[in-house]
């Protein structure tokens, strides 16, 4: 018996990431999930990798999660093809870094867009479902960057306002029977991660044992790692939590 059997989870940028990862633990423990992502064709290739147990079903849908019309179609599909929505994750992301005197509207728009606006779409959207049957988790991924990040004014402020945004649906949504936590990763590897290695001009693997031996723990995080912390918010086990952060970051927000 999994802790998502006849469950339905949405993950929003899912087609890789952390939020593969994520989707895939969901479908290891029962749940039909549906992979969210720009990109139609990744979204499918990927939801035909999940691991799902027999019965559970799959889907990968093209949605652009800061598009008001894109995001209620994609919701109103999954409800009618997976029948019916339980979980939604919002982890779709972006980072546009620069120093504040070098950052440009678009790159603060183009954030913004997609993490808060994202996430308050996508969250707008699946909550109808969620009051209806009175049973619904919502777990936004927000970051270790929303302590502040030299060079992430866009992304920190985004990644913040999530934490906002969730303590806010923690309070507005609890009597309905929805729980709305956050969850703030520090380093996990991933291409978005290789990304800031390329364009800071380090080695991946450099910059990986960097990140490592900045925290506690010294090693970096991986997709599992969020994906062990999420199905522990979005299960029942964790139905007294709600509007809640927990930082999965081996340990550097504690600032030593
Ligand atoms: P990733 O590998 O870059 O994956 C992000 C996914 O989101 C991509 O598939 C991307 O699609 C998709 N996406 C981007 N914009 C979208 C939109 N408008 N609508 C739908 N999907 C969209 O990133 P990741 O490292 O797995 O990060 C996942 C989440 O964790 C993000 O919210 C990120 O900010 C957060 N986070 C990551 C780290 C880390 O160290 N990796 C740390 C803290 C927080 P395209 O490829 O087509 O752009």
């Amino acid at each position: 018996m999994g802790r998502f059997d006849g469950r339905v989870v949405i993950v929003t940028g899912a087609a890789r990431g952390i939020g593969f990862g994520t989707a895939n633990r969901f479908a290891e423990e029962g749940a039909s999930v549906a992979i969210i992502d720009l990109d139609e064709a990744a979204a499918a290739e990927a939801a035909g990798k999940l691991s799902l147990v027999d019965g559970a079903k799959s889907v990968g849908v093209g949605c652009d999660v800061s598009n008001p019309e894109s995001v209620d179609a994609a919701v109103e599909r999954v409800v009618s093809e997976l029948g019916g929505l339980h979980v939604l994750v919002n982890n779709a992301g972006i980072t546009r870094d620069n120093l504040l005197f070098k950052m440009t509207e678009q790159d603060w728009d183009m954030v913004m867009g997609v993490h808060l606006k994202g996430a308050f779409l996508m969250t707008k959207a699946a909550q109808k479902h969620f009051v209806e049957q009175r049973y619904g988790k919502v777990v936004n991924i927000s970051s270790t960057s929303a302590l502040g990040n030299r060079g992430q004014a866009n992304y920190s402020a985004a990644k913040m306002g999530v934490q906002g945004f969730t303590r806010t649906l923690g309070i507005e949504l609890g009597p309905f029977g929805i729980n709305a936590n956050a969850v703030a990763p520090g380093f996990i590897a991933t291409e978005m991660t290789d990304a800031t290695a390329a364009r800071l001009k380090l080695d991946v693997e450099e910059f990986r044992k960097m990140n490592a031996d900045a925290n506690p723990v010294k090693r970096v995080g991986f997709p599992e790692d969020i994906a062990a912390a999420v199905t522990f918010l979005a299960s029942d086990e964790s139905s007294y939590i709600t509007g809640q952060t927990l930082y999965v970051d081996g340990g550097i927000s504690l600032g030593v």
